[in-house]
């Protein structure tokens, strides 16, 4: 067995998913309550117990929801944090302070085995962080809330069997919306999230430089009021590259389990893209 992703939950609404190892799971972030992860568990063959430690990305609600102090306590489960938001995480759940384990820019070990190397991102004014998992041969990188798409991205998610990030609006519905202007500036002003258009772009790019293609390509965090997921499959599908790996992510509904894929058919492909 190697690593496999599946996302519970991803959206404005709340955004947790799970990393499912040998050694044992991992949540990244935490922004639906246990209650809800348990109903959303069910049929995976993964409860809250099998959880071994969580590693966030930021603290902004829909990633950490501080009605999992009791659970995490109840099981010791360490939590992984930046070192510039550990302050505001103690502040916020006083009792999980004995938890909380913070990263730098270093790689680090929540799990036996399973390395995670953090990757900066701007988002508002303490930033976000995305994950490089990697252990038992299998790479998984996991983006969200980038504000824009760093250089180091296209470094750290190259070559990497599954890759998830953020497509989390449709420029002219975000325009059209009715939302206030400063949010719609906050959104779309490079400390906020990505559009389709701009994760389409970084992802292309990404594979353009690939010596091999991914096994899954996972849309992430989609607005449920400024985008629509007939027009992100239509958008991401007119690259074939893109569409045969593409699975989008979904506010109330988990997603496949997400591992090595059997691609012998597509060895054509990826010898035809490798340089
Ligand atoms: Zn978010």
């Amino acid at each position: 067995m190697t690593l496999e992703l599946c996302v519970l939950a991803s959206g404005s609404a709340g955004n947790a998913s799970i990393v499912r190892a040998p050694s044992g799971v991992l949540l990244i972030d935490a922004g639906i309550g246990p209650r809800t992860m348990a109903e959303r568990l069910a049929g995976t063959e993964v409860d809250l117990d099998d959880i071994g430690a969580v590693c966030l990305t930021h603290l902004d609600r829909d990633h950490f929801s501080p009605t999992w102090a009791a659970t995490l306590l109840r099981a010791n489960v360490p939590i992984y944090c930046h070192v510039n938001k550990v302050g505001a995480l103690s502040a916020r759940v006083p009792e999980l302070a004995r938890l909380i384990r913070s990263f730098d820019s270093r790689t680090f070990m929540p799990l036996a085995g399973l390395t995670c190397e953090p990757v900066r991102f701007a988002h508002d004014t303490l930033g976000s962080h995305g994950f490089v998992f990697d252990g038992f041969s299998y790479r998984i990188g996991y983006a969200t809330d980038l504000g824009h798409v760093p250089c180091a991205f296209f470094d750290r998610f190259r070559d990497l069997d599954s890759i998830a990030l953020e497509s989390n609006y449709d420029p002219q519905m975000q325009a059209a919306s009715t939302r206030p202007e400063f949010l719609k500036r906050r959104i779309m002003g490079g400390r906020g999230h990505l559009s389709n258009l701009q994760a389409l772009a970084a992802l292309r790019r990404l594979l353009d430089r690939a010596r091999r293609l991914p096994d899954h390509i996972l849309l992430l965090h989609r607005s449920q009021e400024c985008n629509c997921p007939h027009l992100v499959r239509r958008l991401f599908e007119t690259d074939p590259r893109i569409a045969s790996r593409l699975t989008l992510a979904h506010q109330d509904e988990r997603s496949p389990w997400l591992g090595r894929a059997n691609r012998s058919v597509y060895t054509g492909e990826q010898l035809a893209f490798a340089f």
